[in-house]
């Protein structure tokens, strides 16, 4: 039978009488033993990796959004390479990226429901909110569609909160009733 530590090359001699050795000799069965020792560290360092990766990963994703995978490993791989100044930029560029979307969409909704909101008159309203300066919209359909397009999406956002999302609330509160 062939010594168990896998280095070693030797055969266990057999001998009658006795319980079958697994080891040619002491240095091979302390070898053995700190081998199955080194091999236990090495997987506890193996799945402390993994968990160090996994957290830094569930951090990139809490900072820049829920990225595709392959974007979260360029930009996991890229920290890893201490490039951390660089994965920040690249993160907030993504996150302007998104958001120029996200908010292009929104001003678009909004634009269309204050149009709504002005017909068929379009008069001029004076808009005045606690929290933000006093604007006006000057009346008919051309000076509306030009303050949509120009306004900040701040003032668009003021607009519906004031007069539309209490009409739409009040639309909702009715169709529960009918
Ligand atoms: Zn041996």
């Amino acid at each position: 039978m062939k010594c168990q530590y896998s280095l070693c090359p030797n055969e266990v001699e057999i001998q009658s009488g006795h319980r079958p050795r697994k080891y040619c000799s002491d240095s091979c069965k302390q070898n053995a033993y700190r081998a199955r020792l080194d091999e236990a560290a090495r997987q506890a360092e193996e799945l402390a990796r993994q968990e160090r990766e996994r957290q830094a990963k569930a951090f990139l994703r809490q900072e820049y959004g829920d990225l595709l995978p392959d974007t979260i490993e360029l930009l996991y791989q890229l920290r890893q390479s201490g490039h951390y100044n660089l994965v920040q930029s690249i993160g907030w560029a993504i996150v302007a990226e998104r958001e120029r979307v996200t908010h292009a969409q929104e001003r678009a909704r909004l634009a269309h429901a204050i149009m709504n909101l002005g017909e068929p008159d379009y008069h001029s309203i004076i808009v005045a909110d606690a929290g933000h300066s006093e604007f006006v919209i000057l009346g008919g359909r051309d000076a509306w569609q030009g303050f949509t397009e120009k306004a900040s999406l701040e003032h668009l956002r003021t607009i519906y909160e004031l007069y539309i999302e209490p009409i739409e609330r009040n639309q909702l509160k009715r169709a529960k009733q009918s």
